[in-house]
């Protein structure tokens, strides 16, 4: 559709606010996985550190700033203002000074930063220490979304994701995002939040640049990617998935049965059962594709009388637990 997908982890901490490791080490780990962009975004309410490091937030990122531009990744300058629910945990990404996220009211810190060009998420909004008794929304949030104070959410975090949240998204018009929220060193960030990769924001954008990604975002041009997970607007995983699986030509033609075969180029697999009961006598009830591989399929029915055959891809989520659904001529 013109853009080009960009790997993108919005939120990770330093020892600067409550991580573990030192800035530009977060930069590494972004490069050895592969990732596009990172945002730094520590919190000023809570440096446990703050004894021996000099916690002014922007010296995280001048002191990754060498380090990302030498290894080629993005670095998005954020802060993540950290308050009790209603709001909870919100980040501001694209700011000029992070070190100005300190108003003891939030409403006034948000619009400090809005007033520094920042686009502003809402973090984890069901993390059990903020969320006991279930994921909820509240007036607060209108109002921040009303005053344009929020224009995304944090669909995925750490090691989970929230289908409410996705369902908001889609409402109310915000863009979704999921990230890592990492404070430790990466490999044992995968061990404890329990996952196989980093949790990441798919950012569709049209040059790989920060302005390129701000632009996508403000235009809700993302999708989240958790395990084997999609997130999205219907629009984008879609393209996603039809940019990954080909279907071949049948081949084989016999007099009731045909075969096609069916690749898939992405780190995703994807697992898709029939939409239709009727079908089942013609295609396969279930198709599971593992990632980048190829798989048989077999398609009974005449010769030559292909019809549309429809599927319902149960690991892509488009709205709350909707799932993705495509259609192929078999
Ligand atoms: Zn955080």
């Amino acid at each position: 559709m013109g853009y080009q997908t960009l790997k993108c982890d919005l939120h990770i901490h330093t020892v600067f606010s409550d991580g573990h490791v030192w800035p530009d080490v977060r930069i590494w780990e972004a490069f050895r996985e592969g990732l596009d962009a990172v945002a730094i975004t520590d919190h000023l309410e809570y440096q446990p550190h703050k004894k021996y490091v000099d916690t002014v937030s922007n010296n995280a990122y001048e002191l990754m700033k060498s380090t990302a531009e030498e290894l080629n990744i993005l670095l998005i300058k954020g802060v993540e203002v950290t308050r009790k629910m209603p709001p909870g945990h919100l980040n501001a990404l694209f700011i000029e000074n992070a070190d100005l996220a300190d108003d003891p009211d939030y409403e006034k810190t948000l619009q400090g930063l809005a007033d520094q060009g920042a686009f502003i998420f809402w973090n984890h909004p069901g993390w059990i220490a903020q969320a006991k008794d279930g994921i909820r929304w509240y007036d607060e949030h209108t109002r921040l979304v009303e005053k344009n104070l929020i224009h995304g959410i944090e669909v995925g975090n750490y090691g989970e994701w929230y289908p409410e949240a996705l369902g908001w998204c889609m409402e109310k018009n915000l863009t979704l995002s999921c990230n890592s929220d990492i404070h430790e060193p990466s490999d044992i960030y995968r061990e404890y939040a329990g996952v196989k990769h980093r949790l990441v924001t798919l950012v569709f954008a049209r040059e790989r640049t920060l302005e390129s990604i701000r632009e996508a975002l403000l235009d809700h041009r993302t999708a989240g990617w958790f395990e084997d997970t999609l997130m999205g607007q219907e629009k984008w995983l879609n393209e996603l998935f039809l940019q990954s699986v080909t279907l071949s030509k049948p081949f084989n033609e016999m007099d009731r049965e045909r075969f096609y075969y069916l690749s898939n180029s992405s780190d995703v697999s994807y697992t898709l059962h029939i939409e239709n009961e009727a079908d089942k006598s013609l295609a396969p009830e279930r198709i599971f594709m593992p990632a980048n591989s190829t798989i048989l399929l077999s398609v009974k029915g005449q010769k030559g009388s292909v019809v549309p055959v429809s599927y319902i891809v149960e690991n892509c989520f488009i709205r709350g637990r909707e799932n993705l659904k495509i259609t192929w001529n078999l």
